[in-house]
């Protein structure tokens, strides 16, 4: 099993494009649409996304916008568990909370709607990619905050370069299909 998770492995990372200096000079951007153009790759990504989450009992996937919405409603359908948008300031209509984090320069938001899940939710965390973890982990706060539990966390890829693990809660799974 483990050759041919691999051999998936690879063939997902070949369908990912790496676009440098975008959307700023120094930034090797890791652009999926490429991912999602190829039917057996797109496939795959599903298939691997929820394979360490399918003996949990899973409430909610919090998608990040907006990349983490591409492969979070599928994710939830796979989980048998309902799909919670978390998305940057002003886009989300009814109430919400809102959870400010660092940027390298200067700072950003993420916002919930208030009544997004019920008391004890388990909740599983989702973005295409995680780099520094700060949306990861200011996601974390929004769902604890509303009194959810998260229980995993789930990307395609992790620039682990950058750590973001060490923002996430401690000892929380992180499920990355490709680690670079
Ligand atoms: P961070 O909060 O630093 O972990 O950044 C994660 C968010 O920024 C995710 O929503 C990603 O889609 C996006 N992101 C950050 N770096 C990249 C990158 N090199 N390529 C593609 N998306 C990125």
């Amino acid at each position: 099993m483990k050759k041919v998770e691999q051999s998936i492995k690879d063939f997902i990372s070949k369908n990912i494009r790496t676009i440098p200096d975008f959307p700023k000079e120094g930034i090797q951007f890791k652009d999926i649409t490429t991912l999602l153009q190829d039917k057996r790759a797109l496939e795959l990504t599903s298939f691997m996304l929820a394979q360490p989450f399918r003996n949990r009992s899973v409430d909610f996937v919090a998608g990040l916008e907006s990349r983490g919405f591409l492969f979070g409603t599928n994710l939830a359908q796979d989980l048998n568990a309902g799909f919670i948008p978390v998305r940057k300031p002003g886009k989300l209509p009814a109430n919400t909370l809102s959870e400010t984090y660092e940027l390298e320069y200067g700072e950003d938001s993420m916002e919930i709607h208030d009544d997004a899940i019920f008391e004890g939710a388990k909740v599983i965390i989702h973005d295409d990619l995680i780099a520094t973890g700060g949306t990861a982990s200011a996601a974390s706060k929004l769902i604890q905050r509303l009194g959810g539990e998260v229980i995993g966390y789930s990307f395609i890829i992790e620039l682990s370069f950058l750590k973001g693990r060490e923002m996430l809660i401690p000892k929380v799974p992180v499920d990355s299909i490709i680690i670079e």
